[in-house]
């Protein structure tokens, strides 16, 4: 007999232990070859007094299987609870967080009947890293931090995605025209790895323009990867105007631990009556039997239920008298399911999975080249000041000069304010002075740095932060400012 697979289940709440069932049914069905572990999540946990709806023997469970069912949960009102999500997201560096948004006319109501689009979200990184400050009395800062092992791992995993599934053109939406270090790395990566894959298409949209054609034209799209901010926004547009929200499944992708969910929440009115849609959590259930490489019994279920669908077999959220045929509980709808496991739709597409590469996602690109020679050029450093005008900052930051470095150029907001500032240019109390070498091209070291800010902070300024100017084997590791 096949060897079965460990799986840790969470049953949640509200209508998570009934959509949990009728999901668990039709694997049964399916004779998924699954050890099923079952832990607590979600509102007892919490109001046991764990502030973060997960027990700690649980995290065993996690780690034994790598392999998480997740039901929806509740978080119960008030303040001090922490989500559950962002914390199984954090400890166990699920990095990946993969949606298929699609439409299945005409039996669901859509715009955009032929649209079959996958966001591939990066889940850790970008401005998500939670990384902010307040700097001054007007200013507050979140730092957006892009790297490269983070980008290679979900770029990579979102063209071992597009193979596995079928799939034929991976897109990627990024902002490096403005932010040219940040998503232009990210672009950079995905323009390497894309070369690794030339049985795909791949392109590259700016986030605006690109945004705007997969709300207008979602057929235009197959695969989509992105960083954070852009994912996170764009999943819940996409699977909006696909019109199946109610039928979606995500996948959270970790090197270690992957969970597996609806996108609904517990729809705690609807609990204990036999009435809730369990498709979000099933097909949240098929990309995990695809990722443990049961892609005969995803194939399986996935048809199975394409045809209970397309056979009018609904439930309430979806029942619609032009197109629904018979309205059924959550409990009957399984059992419809389990009776067509073997059957594929008639009209809407049937699904194929393949094989995956054992383990893709923990590839990252060998360090081929040696490390590259990182030099400080210069520093950046950032005041909080509010005593005059930026010509009166330029001459008070310029008795300062000596010791090899002199101030250059000030910015306010990005914006250069000194020497040569424009009138009109709105000044706030967070300033960037940059220092670099009084002789073209020199190298800083830090004890130049110590000393520069000694002499600041001796002259009264505010000195907030510092941000080192680095070249790498001579390219310039920093931006410049709008008017440079
Ligand atoms: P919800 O997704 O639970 O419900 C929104 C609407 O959709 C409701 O009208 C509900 O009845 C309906 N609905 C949702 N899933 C359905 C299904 N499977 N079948 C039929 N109808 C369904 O969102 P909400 O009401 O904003 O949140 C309820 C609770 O769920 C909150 O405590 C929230 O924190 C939690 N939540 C949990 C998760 C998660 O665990 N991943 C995600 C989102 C919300």
């Amino acid at each position: 007999m096949a060897e079965r697979i460990p799986i840790t289940v969470a049953n949640g709440d509200g209508i998570g232990p009934e959509i949990m069932a009728a999901t668990l049914r039709i694997l049964e069905a399916a004779q998924a070859p699954l050890d099923i572990e079952t832990i607590d999540i979600g509102e007892k946990v919490y109001l046991a007094g764990n502030s973060s709806g997960i027990e700690a023997s649980s995290w065993d469970s996690l780690r034994r299987t790598k392999v998480f069912l997740k039901a929806p949960i509740t978080t119960p009102q008030g303040g001090g609870y922490k989500s559950l999500n962002v914390t199984v997201r954090k400890v166990l560096g699920l990095y990946a967080n993969v949606r298929p948004c699609v439409a299945y006319h005409p039996f669901i109501e859509t715009k955009h009947p032929s649209m079959d689009v996958v966001i591939v979200r990066e889940n850790e990184e970008d401005l998500y890293a939670g990384i902010e400050h307040r700097q001054t009395n007007q200013v507050v800062q979140c730092l957006k931090l892009i790297s490269r092992p983070g980008s290679e791992k979900i770029i990579r995993y979102a063209f071992e995605y597009a193979r596995r599934n079928n799939r034929k053109k991976v897109t990627c939406f990024t902002k490096d025209n403005i932010m040219k270090l940040t998503d232009g790395l990210f672009h950079k990566i995905f323009d390497e790895i894309a070369a690794e894959y030339p049985d795909l298409e791949n392109e590259h949209w700016i986030v605006d323009i690109g945004a705007a054609k997969l709300a207008d034209t979602p057929e235009a799209f197959d695969v989509v990867v992105m960083p954070n901010l852009y994912g996170d926004v764009l999943s819940d547009v996409a699977a909006q105007i696909a019109g199946s929200v109610g039928l979606a499944g995500s996948a959270n992708i970790g090197e270690h631990v992957s969970m597996f969910e609806a996108i609904h929440g517990s729809a705690p009115r609807r609990a204990g009556q036999n009435l809730a849609n369990p498709s979000g959590l099933l097909l949240g259930a098929v990309m995990m039997l695809v990722h443990v490489g049961l892609t005969d019994h995803a194939e399986r279920v996935h048809n199975a239920w394409l045809r209970t669908i397309e056979d009018g077999i609904h439930t309430y959220d979806i029942y619609d008298d032009k197109v629904s045929k018979q309205k059924v509980g959550t409990k009957e709808f399984a059992e419809a399911v389990a009776e067509r496991l073997g059957q594929e739709p008639q009209l809407l597409k049937p699904r194929k999975y393949k094989k995956a590469d054992p383990s893709p996602t923990n590839r990252t690109t060998p360090a081929s080249k040696p490390a590259p020679q990182k030099e400080l050029v210069g520093v950046d450093v950032f005041l909080d000041w509010t005593s005059g005008s930026a010509n009166d900052l330029g001459d008070g930051l310029s008795r300062l000069n000596g010791d090899g470095l002199k101030l250059t150029m000030i910015s306010n907001r990005g914006v250069k304010v000194w020497p040569n500032g424009h009138k009109e240019t709105f000044i706030s109390d967070h300033w960037r002075c940059r220092f670099l070498p009084e002789s073209d091209g020199g190298k800083v070291s830090h004890a130049q740095v110590i000393s520069l800010l000694g002499r600041v902070a001796g002259d009264g300024f505010d000195f907030i932060k510092t941000e080192g100017l680095y070249t790498f084997d001579g390219q310039r590791g920093f931006s410049l400012d709008q008017g440079e």
